[in-house]
């Protein structure tokens, strides 16, 4: 998948807008909000500044007022009376010396008015008010000598009001002076009354007050504000140097904050009061502005902190819808997977941990039978249907996937259908929700129907470890069951005993009753063995006729009661099985070996068992024969000797010996049986009886019995030429050569093809068992070899099953009485009987008759007078090498010949 894919576009809400939109506004309003704090306390700052300004002047004017004012109430003293004499002016002037107008008074005085009748136009009355007199002032004949003085007076006493001169003249003493005058007119209604017009005749005098403005100022001035602001008076509205009349301190550096001027009139005068901030009145300006700076970063803090509770609640927004959208996402595809497993037939459980509530999906109660309200869905109700069996291991697997024991659910039980009856399901799950802490939410899951799997997994775990006939334990379940006995035997340190059953006639029954009723037999041991043995002990069906008891963990009293068990066992088995139609009657050999006294391992013990039973077996049958390492010893030999045997044939170690087969009747010799001898390199002769069995085993039989019937026919095309032209060799064929491959058969078929023309040369001896043999193969094959002209005998005949219905449907030439019928025959009226009987019975089908094992002339003469055909024996002759035998029978036949 590429990567692209992955990344998905994040969702955008409209009101993840909302904080940066609030940010917008409020921050220009913070703006605003601190400027106008600012502007505003700057404003403020400013009418407090020109108040002061205006307060300031003020007190310069009504400073100024009080001068008039005493101006006036010197006039006063004029209008009492007609004549005021220096002393009294002094006095007066005195007083108001002493009041608080006082300051700021340079002097005070009277200047008389002389007009030019008078010697002197003016001779000013002055009084010193201050140790400041200007003696010039008082010797001055003439005030009008002062322009400005002059122009003021005539002002004055032309308007009848205080006039103040203008501060010209004065300035060369570094001093700014102002002299105040008030006219005293000699007429008193003009005081009182300023309509009457005046004339320069009434004019007696002026008082004035002659002002240090400096002084003045500077008493006005003294204050807080004096260090705060710079006030400079000037003459009129300009401020310059040449009009400056005072100053509370220079020009500052820098520019000021404020700056205001304020015009004052003073009775004719036009000063002007220019007022400067000064750093330490501005100083709170810069309070001022860390006020406004304050607001404003409150506002600021205020914009900030409420854009993050806009931004966090937008986030908080943004998770709740994400979260919505996830959830219905969630839902989809749950549906989405409960869909697709429902498709795939299995039922869904959808369990919510916190809540214990179990959802079970349509497919689930169908599976189980249930309808919806019939379910719960609870916990404890799952547990409630669970197999009793099955609990413990599902609550254990299911607690340990939800606490992270183990990292995955699924695992097999058996749930309670509605009817009762119960289901094998296959259950998986997961944990799809966790808290924070990592606890367990919600757990989904499904469970397959698995009931026909398990019944099927069943069926085949029977099949593969119970025999399907009887229903026992088979090999692989008793080899698996002695495994887990052999282990607990070590640890408790106790025995196990193993007996080994096969049944002796079993073949027999099997062959003459059939296939169905050796199986009803073998069902019905089976179950006698597990009567008589106990719940603990196992009985087992190896195959064929062989059954295995296994008596697990005895002890040594045990073992000594273990004979009886194996009694009781053989003579339950012993006893008449019910067939079909009849009763059957078998035994059983048994062989029995004990762990550990015998041997250590299975495949060992299997070996013991065997021997011993094989024991009871040669022992005739129906008995029990425990191991012996003797039995061991007998085993290895044979194993030896069938090793022997492969080289045998190889290292010429097998010869063929014929013995003569005598027309009883003539004592003609023109047939033999070739009788097969091994001369072992170490063991020198061992009888066929030893080693045909094992031959037979390992199958080397089909080789050896090849070469047998091709060493046979040359010798009988020999003897035909020198000893008889009807000359015959009968050959043993054994039960495993018809069985093997049809190669075997068919070397056998070309021997023979060679000479067809010769037919009758050979002879084959079987055993009646092959004729039992129901497949119908041996039948085909026998007429195969009689349309060659080979003939068949039945060797052996009488100790088998000796079934006349096999002698009519099988074209049988020969049938051989076996010997253990021969040897007692002198002395056994019985077997005469008998003999007699199979003669003539044999005869009557068409068949001539062999006797075996003649070894007296007793045996010789009855046999001869039964009509027996031919007879073979040691009465005769032994076996004999092909030389000896060809002597032999040149001799006999000269004999014959002669008598
Ligand atoms: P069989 O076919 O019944 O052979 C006759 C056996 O009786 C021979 O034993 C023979 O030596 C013995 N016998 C002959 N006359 C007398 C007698 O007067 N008294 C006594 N007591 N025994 C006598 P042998 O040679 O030991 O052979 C035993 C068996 O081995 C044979 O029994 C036959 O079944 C089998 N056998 C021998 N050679 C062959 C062979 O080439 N092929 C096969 N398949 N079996 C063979
Ligand atoms: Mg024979
Ligand atoms: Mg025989």
């Amino acid at each position: 998948m590429k990567k692209e894919r992955i990344t998905k576009k994040r969702a955008r809400y409209w009101y993840e807008l909302l904080p940066w939109a609030f940010l917008l506004v409020a921050l220009p309003v913070s703006y605003f909000v601190w400027d106008s704090e600012r502007t505003f306390e700057f404003n403020t700052k400013g009418h407090v500044f020109q108040s002061q300004l205006n307060e300031t002047s003020a007190r310069v004017a009504s400073q100024i007022a009080k001068y008039q004012q005493a101006l006036y109430s010197m006039r006063s003293l004029f209008d009492s009376s007609e004549f005021v004499s220096e002393h009294e002016f002094k006095l007066f002037v005195d007083d108001l010396l002493n009041s608080n107008v006082a300051f700021g008074l340079r002097q005070v005085g009277f200047i008389q008015y002389v007009n030019a009748k008078q010697k002197s136009a003016y001779a000013p009355v002055t009084y010193l008010a201050s140790t400041k007199a200007h003696a010039h002032f008082k010797s001055a004949a003439n005030a009008f000598d002062y322009p400005s003085l002059k122009r003021a007076m005539e002002l004055s006493a032309q308007y009848n009001k205080a006039v103040m001169t203008e501060s010209v003249g004065f300035y060369q003493f570094a001093d700014v002076d102002y002299t105040f005058v008030l006219p005293i007119y000699s007429r008193l209604d003009i005081h009182r009354d300023k309509t009457i017009d005046v004339d320069k005749q009434d004019v007696y005098g002026w008082v004035f007050v002659d002002l240090d403005i400096r002084a003045i100022l500077s008493a006005v001035l003294t204050g807080a504000e004096e260090t705060q602001i710079r006030y400079a008076l000037s003459q009129n509205s300009s401020l310059s140097s040449t009009t400056l009349l005072y100053e509370n301190m220079s020009l500052p550096d820098q520019d000021s904050a404020f700056n205001e001027r304020k015009l004052i009139e003073l009775s004719g005068q036009n000063w002007s009061l220019s007022a400067q901030s000064l750093p330490a009145f501005e100083s709170s300006l810069n309070a001022i502005s860390s006020r406004a700076n304050k607001v404003g970063l409150v506002a600021l803090l205020i914009t900030i902190a409420v854009t993050s509770i806009l931004y966090l609640l937008v986030a908080r927004l943004r998770t709740f819808d994400a979260l919505k959208r996830a959830n219905r996402k969630l839902k989809l595809s749950d549906e989405r997977w409960r869909f697709a497993m429902e498709g795939s037939g299995d039922g869904i459980w959808d369990w919510n941990i916190e809540e214990d509530d179990v959802d079970y999906s349509k497919r689930w109660l169908e599976i189980f039978g249930y309808q919806a309200e019939d379910v719960q869905g609870t916990l404890v109700e799952w547990e409630s249907i669970l197999h009793p069996d099955d609990r413990p291991l599902v609550v254990t697997a299911l607690n340990d996937y939800l606490y992270g024991e183990s990292g995955h659910y699924s695992l097999e039980y058996r749930l309670r259908c509605k009817d009762g009856s119960w289901k094998w399901i296959l259950s998986r799950g997961m944990v799809v929700a966790r808290s924070e802490k990592g606890k367990p939410l919600r757990m989904v899951g499904t469970h397959t129907d698995i009931s026909q799997l398990k019944e099927s997994e069943e069926q085949i775990w029977q099949h593969a470890n119970f025999d399907h006939l009887t229903g026992l334990p088979n090999r692989r379940m008793l080899y698996a069951r002695l495994e887990r006995e052999i282990e607990k035997c070590k640890k408790t340190n106790t025995y196990l005993a193993l007996l080994f059953l096969d049944l002796d006639g079993f073949k027999e029954i099997n062959d003459s009753l059939g296939h169905d009723q050796g199986d009803v037999l073998l069902q019905q041991a089976g179950k006698r063995l597990t009567d008589c043995t106990h719940a603990q002990d196992v009985v087992a069906r190896l195959g064929g006729d062989e059954f295995i008891i296994l008596i697990p963990s005895i002890d040594d009293d045990a073992l000594k009661h273990l004979e009886m068990i194996a009694q009781k066992v053989l003579t339950t088995i012993a006893e008449p099985f019910d067939l079909k139609h009849e009763k059957a009657f078998v035994s059983a050999s048994m062989g029995i070996a004990i762990h550990p006294e015998d041997a250590g391992t299975i495949d060992e013990l299997m070996k013991c068992v065997d021997q011993a039973m094989y024991e009871s077996k040669s022992r005739g049958g129906n008995c029990f024969t425990y191991f012996t390492p003797q039995m061991q010893e007998k085993a290895l030999n044979r194993l030896r000797l069938s090793n022997d045997l492969r080289s045998a044939l190889t290292n010429n170690e097998l010869s063929i010996e014929y013995q003569p087969i005598i027309e009883l009747r003539t004592g003609d010799i023109y047939k033999a049986e070739a009788l097969l001898r091994w001369q072992h390199p170490d063991r020198g002769w061992v009888s066929p009886v030893e080693f045909i069995p094992l031959a037979e085993d390992t199958r080397q039989i089909n080789e050896i019995g090849n070469w047998v019937f091709a060493q046979s026919i040359q010798q009988c095309q020999r003897w035909r030429e020198t000893v008889d032209p009807r000359f015959q060799i009968a050959v043993n064929k054994s039960p495993v050569q018809f069985m093997s491959t049809d190669s075997a058969h068919s070397a056998w078929m070309s021997a023979l093809s060679k000479t067809p023309e010769q037919g009758g040369e050979v002879a084959i001896e079987i055993t009646e068992s092959i004729l039992l043999e129901s497949t119908g193969q041996v039948g085909s094959k026998l007429q195969e070899y009689r349309k060659k002209g080979v003939q068949i005998a039945l060797d052996d005949f009488g100790t088998g099953y000796s079934s006349l219905s096999y002698l009519r449907r099988f074209e049988i030439d020969y049938l051989k009485i076996d010997k253990s019928f021969i040897a007692n025959l002198e002395y056994s009226a019985e077997d005469r009987v008998l003999c007699n009987a199979i003669i003539a019975m044999a005869h009557s089908l068409g068949i001539q008759v062999v006797a075996e094992g003649i070894e007296n002339q007793q045996q010789y003469e009855i046999l001869l007078g039964a009509g027996c055909n031919f007879g073979q024996g040691f009465y005769f002759s032994k076996s004999l090498p092909p030389a000896e035998f060809e002597a032999y029978a040149k001799r006999k036949t000269v004999v014959s010949l002669v008598d």
